[in-house]
C-alpha cells in the first residue's frame, strides 16, 4: 500500500489549473489534516475531476476512495477510475484548504472551489445542489 503523502501530487504553496490559472493554498494540507477540502486529479484526463469535503482526515478518505475503484463501487469518482483505460495509478488527491468551523462552513468552502476548478457536470462530476 502506497502511503497517502506519495499519492498527493501537489506539495507547493501554488498550483496551476488546466487554464494555467494559478491559485494560492492557503494551509498545508497533510493526510493527517482533519476537516478538509480536497481535489480528485485524474492524471489521465489530465484535469480536476472532482472536489469533495471530508470531517475525517484527508488519508481516511483517500483509503475509501481508491478501495471503492478496486471494488468497482457503484459512485461517479470511482467509476471515472476504473472506466475508459483509466485505472487506479492515474488517480491523485490533493489538499485545497484545511478549515476551521463547521461542517456548513466547510461546504460552502467546497462550492467556492467547485466552481474555481470547474468540477461541475460537464467538466467534471461534481453535480450542482
Ligand atoms: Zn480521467
Amino acid at each position: 500500500m502506497q502511503s497517502c503523502r506519495s499519492l498527493l501530487s501537489h506539495t507547493t504553496e501554488k498550483f496551476s489549473d488546466t487554464t494555467g490559472k494559478s491559485y494560492n493554498v492557503r494551509y498545508e494540507v497533510t493526510c493527517k489534516s482533519t476537516n478538509v477540502v480536497y481535489a480528485v486529479h485524474c492524471e489521465r484526463c489530465k484535469t480536476f475531476v472532482y472536489v469533495g469535503e471530508t470531517g475525517d482526515t484527508l488519508h481516511q478518505r483517500h483509503l475509501l476512495n481508491l478501495s471503492r475503484i478496486r471494488t468497482r463501487h457503484n459512485d461517479p469518482v470511482a467509476e471515472h477510475f476504473y472506466t475508459n483505460g483509466h485505472s487506479v495509478a492515474g488517480f491523485r488527491v490533493m489538499g485545497l484548504e484545511q478549515l476551521n468551523g463547521t461542517d456548513e462552513y466547510r461546504k460552502t468552502i467546497e462550492q467556492l472551489w467547485k466552481r474555481k476548478l470547474r468540477t461541475f457536470k460537464p467538466y467534471g462530476l461534481n453535480t450542482k445542489v
